[in-house]
This record gives C-alpha cells, sequence and structure tokens, in this order.
C-alpha cells in the first residue's frame, strides 16, 4: 500500500511498509492490537497531513483501489472512495477492493468479538457514588475503546463504559423489573421512567460538587435550546471540572432509531449527530434492534466553548417505545413477550402468585461464580417468597455462544431452576405450545402444579 496524493493517485508520497499496512487492515476488521491501532493511527494521521489518499494494492493495474483519511475533532478514521458492488455511479478509474480485501466493504463498526463475548460475561456492578466524565482530549484512532482490547478470559469484558453508566442509571431507577401485574396501579408513561432516571441520578455525582442529575438532561430538545436549564447548568460547572476530564453534560433519551453517528430521539423531528460511533449491542438481527434508549456525553466542542457536541453514546434496545425496559435482542424482545403473557395469564388464574420480571443488568454472585441471566422472575406466593425462575433466551448458536453459556448456565442453577427458550420455540407454529410449556413448567417449580 502506499499514500498518494489527493486527486492524482498517480503520484506516489511515500511507501507504507508492510507491518503498518497490516496493522491498518486489522484496524479496518476489528481484529487489531494497541500496537496495530498505534500503526494504523500513524499511517492515517501521515496521509492526512500530507494531503493524501491511501492506495490499496489488492488489485493490480492502472487504477488501485483508495482511501481517504478523514479526521473528525480529534478522531481518525478512512472513508472507501469506491462505490459499492453493482452501484451504477461507479466509476472505472475508482475500481473497488478485491473479493478477500478488509476494505471491500464499508467498515463493519463494532463487529468485535470483544463486544460479543461481553453478553456472555457478568459485569460486576461499580461500587461508587461517582458517574464518570469524559477524559481530557487526546487524539485518538476512530472507533476502539481501549477498555475493550483484548480480554483475559478471567476478567469482566467492557464492551462500553457509558453502557455501563447507562444500566447503572436503570437499574438504580428500578426500570429493568416490571413489577406484579396486582402491583400495577397504571401503565407507566415514559415521561414518568425518565422521571425516575432523574430522580435516581439525585443519588450520583458527577463532580464532588455536581450532582449528576444537574447535569443531566432527559429531553432531547434541551440539546438544541442553548437557554434550557440543563445547558446554563453545565456552563456554570466548567470551572469545576479538574484537568484530567473534558467538561461533561449527560443525556438520556428514548429513540426510534440510530445509525454510526446519529439518535433520532422520538420527541423530536430532528436528530442528533454524534462525534463517535454510537455504542449498541450486537446480539441478533441488525434490523431488529430498536427502538433504544440512549445515553449521550457532550462536551462544549474544540475549543471548549461552544456549542455542544455530541461526543460519545451507547444505545440499549428497549422493549417498546413506550417503555425503557432494556432487552438485548429482537429475540430477547420476543421472550419478554412470553414472560408478561405468562405473568398475566397467570395473574388471572392464581392471582394470590405475584411475579415480577427482572432483567439482571449487572453480575449475580453464586457459590461457583458471577452470571447475569437474561430474566429473573422474582416470584411470591400469599405474599412469601418462592423459588426464583430463570429464563434464559438462548439466541446465537455459535459455539463461543455454547461454550460460554455451559460455564455459566451450572452457575444459574444455583440460583433457581432454569428454562432455556430457544428461536425455534417462538416461531407462530410453536408458540402456543411453548406458552404451555412456560406456564406448567412456573407452576411445577413453584410447587402449584
Ligand atoms: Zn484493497
Amino acid at each position: 500500500m502506499k499514500v498518494v496524493l489527493r486527486q492524482h493517485p498517480t503520484y506516489t508520497i511515500a511507501d507504507i511498509d508492510d507491518f503498518d499496512a497490516l496493522s491498518l487492515r486489522r484496524w479496518y476488521d476489528n481484529s487489531s492490537s494497541d500496537k496495530d491501532d498505534e500503526a494504523a493511527l500513524g499511517v492515517i494521521k501521515s496521509a492526512h497531513s500530507n494531503d493524501g489518499w491511501i492506495a490499496c494494492d489488492c488489485l493490480q493495474g492502472d487504477h488501485r483501489p483508495l482511501l481517504a483519511p478523514v479526521r473528525q475533532s480529534h478522531t481518525y478514521t478512512l472513508k472507501r472512495l469506491s462505490r459499492a458492488v453493482g452501484d451504477p455511479l461507479a466509476r472505472s478509474d475508482r475500481p473497488n477492493h478485491a473479493e478477500g480485501c478488509p476494505f471491500r466493504f464499508d467498515r463493519e463498526y463494532g463487529a468485535t468479538k470483544a463486544d460479543i463475548r461481553f453478553f456472555l460475561r457478568p459485569v460486576i456492578p461499580k461500587n461508587t457514588s461517582y458517574f464518570d466524565g469524559l477524559p481530557a482530549v487526546a487524539d485518538k484512532i476512530a472507533d476502539r475503546d481501549a477498555s475493550i482490547a483484548p480480554v483475559a478470559p478471567t476478567r469482566s469484558d467492557r464492551p462500553s463504559a457509558l453502557g455501563i453508566q447507562l444500566w447503572r442509571l436503570l437499574d438504580g431507577a428500578g426500570l429493568n423489573r416490571i413489577p406484579p401485574i396486582q402491583d400495577q396501579e397504571q401503565i407507566p408513561k415514559l415521561t414518568d421512567q425518565a422521571k425516575r432516571i432523574k430522580a435516581h441520578a439525585k443519588s450520583l455525582k458527577a463532580l464532588r460538587t455536581w450532582r449528576l442529575s444537574s447535569l443531566l438532561s432527559t429531553w432531547a430538545t434541551d440539546y438544541f435550546d442553548e437557554t434550557s436549564f440543563w445547558q446554563r447548568n453545565f456552563k456554570k460547572s466548567k470551572p469545576d471540572w479538574p484537568s484530567t476530564q473534558r467538561p461533561t453534560a449527560f443525556m438520556t433519551v428514548s429513540a426510534t432509531g440510530i445509525t454510526e453517528s446519529k439518535i433520532y430521539p422520538a420527541s423530536l423531528a430532528g436528530h442528533i449527530d454524534v462525534a463517535t460511533r454510537v455504542r449498541r449491542p450486537l446480539r441478533g438481527d441488525p434490523k431488529n434492534r430498536g427502538p433504544f434508549l440512549t445515553i449521550i456525553n457532550f462536551d462544549d466542542g474544540d475549543d471548549n466553548e461552544g456549542p455542544m457536541r455530541a461526543v460519545q453514546a451507547y444505545a440499549q434496545p428497549v422493549y417498546s417505545g413506550d417503555t425503557l425496559y432494556p432487552v438485548e435482542s429482537g429475540f430477547e424482545r420476543s421472550v419478554l413477550d412470553f414472560l408478561i403473557w405468562a405473568q398475566a395469564a397467570l395473574a388471572k388464574a392464581a392471582p394470590f402468585m405475584k411475579i415480577a420480571i427482572h432483567k439482571p443488568l449487572f453480575a449475580v454472585s453464586t457459590e461457583d461464580g458471577p452470571c447475569r441471566p437474561d430474566f429473573i422472575l422474582d416470584i411470591s406466593i400469599r405474599d412469601r417468597p418462592a423459588p426464583r425462575l430463570i429464563i434464559e433466551a438462548m439466541g446465537f448458536d455459535t459455539d463461543d455462544y455454547e461454550a460460554a453459556k455451559a460455564a455459566t448456565v451450572p452457575r444459574m442453577r444455583r440460583i433457581g431452576p432454569v428454562f432455556e427458550i430457544r428461536p425455534p420455540q417462538i416461531s407462530e407454529k410453536n408458540a402456543a405450545a411453548t406458552s404451555k410449556l412456560l406456564l406448567d413448567w412456573i407452576l411445577a417449580n413453584t410447587s402449584l402444579a
């Protein structure tokens, strides 16, 4: 590979050595090490500052496939200058990369093994009342969170520190628990759920002198309103931030959709642009992941003098557009449908039996080690607690997944009996049978059968 002059790709500026070229490929392919990222960043930065493009050597001939270095505030990335395969607007002097070259497709953001592994490993809750702001500005390569670098198998993965922060809010506000039907006075409104997040944020701190709640908005419109209480608070807080952190404002909003760099809040016609990739869980069908609850961190622009800029974001899929109940995939959403149905059916058939549906966001400890079940049914019968029941949505069928489940399911059995649901069981054909199986299983395990 080489660096060529922008708009004049026949003019070579510099050759890229084999190690750097390999690092660049690995970075693009999401299989890089820290060392690769450093090398890739070096190549992209130098191409950018020399007004160059990068010519790939996967094709021989007069016209090589080209990549343009892109700098977005403090983040560098590469943009393909070839059209997609079959695009009628493709130019003959801008061929696409060869089959097998990682640059042949737009970068698959986030398909890292770490992200997938993460769901199989429990995260231990953080025991602190502090909520992290953004680190001080540093040049970095796009889209690789250092904290998800290759991990030792014994420790917990942390795919997105921001995602964990959102979980702390959801968990603290109790939004990952659907109370028993008998205790539900009315169907909770979205605004009430947002208020619970805000109320919980009062117990957390962004800085020693600032409660999180003062710097957290649950209204997307605040972003567009400089006179909002939230923006005014943020400006006021700026002198109080230590030099190791950028002054940060936080927002949690429901979103109907996201792209790699945009969030479409449910309450707005417009969108919020995010400077880095919007992170999200990667389980299941990409088309079936929204709606979302998003958490967004804002700073005050490159020079810290405004306007506010969304720097990073994490999008947690939620059950439906009018709840903030977290799920991790479309399949989990379908499994939850079954559980909610079972909850209602049993409330009718056995009104003295109360079932709450809990989605643990953090690890539950057992004698054999930590685990994180997909759902726990907390049941009481005539106000006396019954055994806890565990529902696992077995949505993947890869070897890695099976191996990880083989390790964690025995731990879950320490908490209570485990009911596994796999995708074929929720098909239209099998749904009725699965429903019956689930009800019978709940009754049998609570000694009511
Ligand atoms: Zn190529």
